[in-house]
């Protein structure tokens, strides 16, 4: 996969968040399948708007680029997003796009003009056809800023020639930097070769850019190579308006975090389908945190039980091999996961599948109250598919308890200390001398003296 990635100049917003969530439940529904995937994310690292940023700053451009960089790393973790197999950087290709430019002009694709090289929109016959547009409908948007280097004004820029305050690189063509659109050309195509599976991005970037990656892709490989499937994912909005920058209507992932977990908010993505239109509601995402509960309640009480039912967890996931379990439940979580599955395979329609996830727990939740005696296989099963379901969503990572297990060993103890104390006072003693031979063989000495009982770990 290959998914167009940020220009990085500023904070990571939440209409990014719906992208690159959107495509991470995408990746990690695929891993459930047993695909391996290779997913490349590029980072656009030089461009316009980071030297605009800069010289407003009156910093290098480079300490822009470098910092949102980190910046917008730091916020894919904190979302949950799995790493991407490999970032490329423009800066670290231009080498590689100044070698592919000069392919496309030799092959009569683009032409120079003063230091800049032009991609020819004309010899691509049916140009306009990806997005759906007409030609001449395409043309009268471009008169609007005509640049007089242009044979036709839907060409569009495959090199910029250096423009002072700019940084720049070498090329036969004089020095300047790579347009937009060949980056991700060059860079999908070097780590995934010239046909790959699946092309992502916002809609946003169906015109120009990935009509342009199209026509280049043609240009270079041929008609029926580049990207077998383009997903594009649905714009989020707010008040009806694209989320963005230039709009001065962008939330930062960064103060959506400070008020809700990363996992609601992921919740909150994945209840709208990826290629429908998501009007931005920071107080919707309220309802996923208690969304999130019940499937942490779910997991928690499947915890216990399997504890409960065995010494250690390790050692039976270690287990080669598992008895078939009940049946009874085990043709309920077949038919949970195919229903699962079924939802996903239809276009990744997560509003369903996740409404399927929140039945597995609520099933769970209710086994676990109900069902008298479930065997340790079938908890396993249970578990592990369970687990897999959520874990496409990119929920229940914090499955460590949220506490200091020293200090809640403490203060369970003084409380069970306190209650032994009050069957003493009632003087029913048999209840009391229980409880001190339950904790002795837990290793835990207790001592009653004058003044209070005192507790000890045993060292024998
Ligand atoms: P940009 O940094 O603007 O190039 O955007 C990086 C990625 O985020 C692209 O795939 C965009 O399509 C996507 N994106 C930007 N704004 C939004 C938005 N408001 N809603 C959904 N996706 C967006
Ligand atoms: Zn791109």
């Amino acid at each position: 996969m290959y998914v167009c990635g940020p220009t990085v100049y500023d904070e990571t917003h939440v209409g990014h968040a719906r992208t690159y969530i959107a495509f991470d439940i995408i990746r990690r529904y695929l891993e459930y399948l047993g695909y391996n995937v290779i997913y490349v994310l590029n980072i656009t690292d030089i461009d316009d708007k980071i030297i605009n940023r800069a010289n407003e700053e009156g910093v290098p451009w480079i300490d822009i680029s470098s910092y949102y960089t980190k910046r917008f790393l730091e916020d894919m973790r904190a979302l949950y997003i799995k790493e991407a197999s490999i970032y490329p950087k423009v800066t670290e290709h231009v080498e590689d796009i100044v070698e592919f430019i000069r392919v496309l002009m030799e092959r009569g694709y683009a032409y120079e003009a003063n230091g800049s090289v032009y991609f020819s929109v004309d010899k691509i016959p049916d140009y306009g056809s990806f997005s759906k547009q007409r030609i001449e409908d395409l043309i009268a948007g471009a008169r609007v800023s005509i640049d007089p280097n242009k044979k036709n004004p839907l060409d569009f820029a495959l090199w910029k020639a250096w423009k002072p305050k700019e940084p720049w690189w070498k090329s036969p063509w004089g020095p300047g930097r790579p347009g937009w659109h060949i980056e991700c050309v060059v860079m999908a195509t070097k780590y995934l070769g010239e046909l790959f599976d699946i092309h992502g991005g916002g809609q946003d970037l169906i015109f120009p850019h990935h009509e342009n990656e199209v026509a280049i892709a043609r240009a270079y490989f041929g008609d029926d190579k580049f990207a077998r499937y383009w997903l594009h994912t649905g714009l989020l909005t707010i008040k009806g308006e694209k989320m963005s920058k230039s709009l001065h209507n962008i939330i930062p992932v960064k103060d959506v975090l400070k008020k809700y977990s990363a996992e609601a908010f992921r919740l909150y993505i994945a209840s709208a389908h990826y290629r429908k239109q998501l009007d931005f509601s920071l107080d919707a995402i309220a309802q996923y945190e208690r969304v999130l509960d019940t499937l942490y309640t779910a997991h928690d009480y499947l915890v216990s039980l399997i504890k409960e039912s065995i010494s250690s967890l390790d050692e039976l996931m270690e287990k080669e091999s598992i008895s078939a379990g009940d049946n009874d439940i085990v043709v309920k979580v077949n038919k949970l996961k195919d229903e699962f599955i079924s939802y996903m395979n239809n276009d990744f329609s997560t509003p369903k599948a996740l409404s399927t996830l929140l039945q597995f727990a609520k099933y769970i939740i209710s086994l676990a109250s109900e069902h008298e005696d479930i065997s340790r296989d079938t908890l396993i099963i249970l578990y592990t598919e369970y687990i897999k379901m959520a874990r496409v969503f990119g929920v229940l990572n914090e499955r460590k308890p949220p506490y200091d297990l020293e200090k809640l060993v403490n203060e369970l103890l003084s409380l069970i200390l306190e209650i032994r104390n009050y069957f003493r006072r009632q003087k029913a003693w048999d209840i009391a001398d229980n409880i001190r031979e339950r904790l002795n063989k837990l290793g835990i000495l207790i001592n009653d003296t004058k003044y209070r009982t005192l507790w000890r770990w045993s060292r024998s």
